[in-house]
């Protein structure tokens, strides 16, 4: 961000993005994972009446009409079982026989691939290689029952549908992948490490629109760096890892306070439990408030009963009334529109140039304008006679009153980068 400063003695003209959009102190994304159904049917309707977006990580093959399901991708499983009589698991097959593991046509086999995945993912590979071990030795010993052919049916009023999805989108809320199936990510071969990433984000694409396939989120909050350049490949923000100079990442789990941190921005991730305390839960969004660069990424899981670590729907509206009210100080956004608005402030160029009754600026970002579209919000100092202001932007135009911070006046406003000339007048 670069900002061009007026030669005129005044600061009239002189501009700069502020931090977050409408020139709040910090922001905070609501975020939700694995798509159970009470987060729609009980916390939505709480987010809709006080106008707040969430992001929704949804696992696209368990909904109903998904193109893509669960399945492996390679060779024939018989003759992967039928090598782990002979040859041991190692480096060398481990993630083959892991992405097997939950395809073999037996029933029970998925929770070894989720203890081998949780150890591959804590990088103990000795304990994940005796975890398949143990599950091939069963299979070849005939320990397990067969999967029956038919499907679980689940009752219909008590599953999330792409008709509800689409109409919760249309109500503001952000849609993302949280792959096909739930996956530990670090423990996949690459087919279908890229089945997981790929497909999930063309259901995504093919039921909702380009919009939607911005975020996501790789299963059991990983940062394996393996699975990272997998996914950063497909989306441009993930909630696990964002590298990025300006931003400095604390996970669900760290212990260090965000406001020690001297970069540009910071992203507090923070997952709320059924044990977490309700003052710990708002001494956060004080925090955030407080600061200046602090961008708070709650994570919830279950809500009212259903899905992990649920929390009960009171707590949830006792917490979103304490949010609504620090909305002066808090930008309520989508994980799409935090991370967007940063980079595009981050990228962007801003110069001025004033004349006696008018100020023209011109933003513009050196980003791909088909991902990062949301206006930016300005603050540009006018002259202090000036109490109202014309800003206009293309066919957009405001009247809009100016502020006073010590002698200064100015304006606070939107504009689109990239969008053409902003025109700032007296009235
Ligand atoms: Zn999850």
């Amino acid at each position: 961000m670069i900002v061009t400063l007026s030669c005129s003695k005044l600061p009239a003209g002189q501009t700069e993005i502020t931090k977050w959009q409408y020139g709040k102190k910090g922001a905070v994304s609501i975020t939700y994972d694995d798509g159970s159904i009470n987060q729609f049917l009980k916390a939505v309707p709480v987010m809709n009446r006080l106008n707040m977006p969430g992001t929704f990580f949804i696992n696209t093959g368990s909904i109903p009409g998904s193109e893509y399901q669960g399945k492996f991708i390679g060779r024939p499983v018989k003759d992967i079982i039928k090598e782990t009589r002979t040859i041991p698991t190692g480096r060398d097959n481990i993630y083959e026989r892991a992405s097997a593991a939950r395809f073999l046509g037996y029933r029970g086999t998925s929770e070894y691939f989720t203890k081998a995945g949780a150890m591959i993912d804590a990088g103990k590979y000795e304990e994940a290689y005796k975890i398949i071990d143990d599950l091939y030795k069963k299979v070849n010993s005939g320990e397990f029952k067969p999967e029956t052919a038919a499907r679980r049916v689940n009752s219909r009023e008590n599953v999330l549908t792409w008709d509800m999805i689409r109409t919760y989108a249309s109500q503001g809320h952000e849609f993302a992948s949280h792959m096909v199936t739930h996956p530990y990510m670090a423990a996949l071969d690459e087919p279908n490490m890229l089945y997981e990433l790929e497909k999930s984000r063309e259901e995504i694409l093919n039921k909702l629109g380009p919009e939607y396939t911005f975020s996501a989120e790789c299963p059991y909050g990983t940062e394996d760096e393996r699975a990272m350049e997998y996914a950063h490949r497909f989306y441009p923000a993930l909630r696990n890892r964002m590298p990025e100079v300006f931003l400095e990442e604390l996970n669900r789990a760290s212990r260090k306070s965000p406001v020690s941190s001297d970069l540009e921005y910071v992203q507090w991730q923070r997952g709320a439990t059924t044990k977490t305390p309700m003052p710990m839960m708002k001494a956060w969004i004080d925090t955030a408030a407080a600061g200046n660069n602090i961008w708070l990424v709650l994570v919830i899981h279950g809500v009212d009963g259903i899905g992990w670590e649920a929390l009960t729907i009171e707590s949830i509206e006792e917490y979103f009334q304490y949010m609504k009210s620090k909305e002066n100080d808090l930008w309520v956004a989508t994980f799409a529109d935090a991370a967007k608005y940063m980079r595009e402030r981050m990228n962007s160029n801003v110069k001025s140039s004033v004349n006696k009754d008018k100020i023209t600026i011109d933003l513009t970002h050196s980003l791909d304008i088909s991902l990062y579209n949301i206006p930016l919000t300005l603050k540009s100092y006018v002259r202090p006679g000036w109490k109202k202001v014309v800003v206009k932007q293309g066919t957009e135009v405001k009247q809009l009153s100016t502020q006073k911070e010590g002698n200064e006046t100015y304006v606070l406003y939107q504009a689109i980068p990239n969008g053409g000339n902003i025109e700032i007048s007296g009235v």
